[in-house]
């Protein structure tokens, strides 16, 4: 039996998937917040889920590990999305890339008489882009999360990070200074498994993409 694999993470992504993953017929049966499988099988014996990091979907894919997977845009850029076709944008797990500082910084003036800025991300790829197109001379911080407490502890003067509600900047005395970017999360499909395994793959973007059509 030829079957196909969709990589996706556990929290956000995963859930906002459900609904996608029943209007095309399909139900997993374990729930990844609870259960400690990593490969979740459905009630279609042909299609399988794997619950992997966030970050890690788009290398599942790229290698054809997984056929298909569900990325957020901001995972997509630092991923650099070789190997991927990228046919829908799920329009889930929406939030936007900000830069943010510390209440008091001014950002502006910074900017303004061109004084290197440090910055600390975990998207330094999209960062290093958004600075150079803008002409702004930042040293960049790797870090893997919390990046709300970078300035706080004099790490760095700003940081770039995604923004849904904006509770976490504030609870941390920080304000939104400037959008990079809208995110939200897209379809990927292994370049290969879209011919090889096109009559299982084909109906199954051609669905999410109605159901999509069908949502205001
Ligand atoms: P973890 O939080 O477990 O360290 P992660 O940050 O990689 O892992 P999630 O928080 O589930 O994973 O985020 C997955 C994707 O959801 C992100 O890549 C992004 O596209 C989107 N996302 C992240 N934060 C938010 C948010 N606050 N609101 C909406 N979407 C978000
Ligand atoms: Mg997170």
């Amino acid at each position: 039996m030829e079957r196909i694999t969709l990589a996706l993470s556990k929290g956000r992504i995963f859930t906002e998937t459900l609904p996608l993953l029943a209007a095309a017929g399909i139900v997993p049966q374990d729930d990844p917040e609870t259960s400690r499988r990593l490969i979740l099988e459905t009630n279609r014996p042909e299609v399988r889920l794997l619950i992997v990091r966030a970050t890690d979907v788009p290398t599942y894919v790229q290698y054809g590990a997984a056929d298909l997977g569900i990325a957020g845009r901001d995972v997509l850029l630092e991923h650099g999305g070789q190997g991927l076709y990228q046919p829908l944008d799920l329009r889930i797990a929406r939030c936007r890339l900000c830069v943010a500082v510390p209440e008091g910084f001014d950002y502006g003036a910074a900017v303004q008489l061109g004084s290197r800025i440090r910055v600390a991300t975990k998207y330094l790829k999209t960062a290093k882009a958004h600075f150079a197109a803008k002409g702004v001379h930042v040293d960049l911080i790797k870090l893997y999360g919390s990046m709300e407490l970078a300035p706080l502890v004099g790490l760095a003067d700003a940081i770039v990070d995604l923004v849904s509600s904006g509770n976490t900047l504030r609870a941390n005395h920080l304000v939104e200074v400037e959008e990079i970017m809208s995110i939200s999360s897209r379809l990927i499909v292994n370049q290969a498994a879209l011919k090889l395994k096109r009559t299982l793959v084909q109906p199954l973007i051609d669905t999410f993409a109605e159901t999509l059509h069908d949502q205001p």
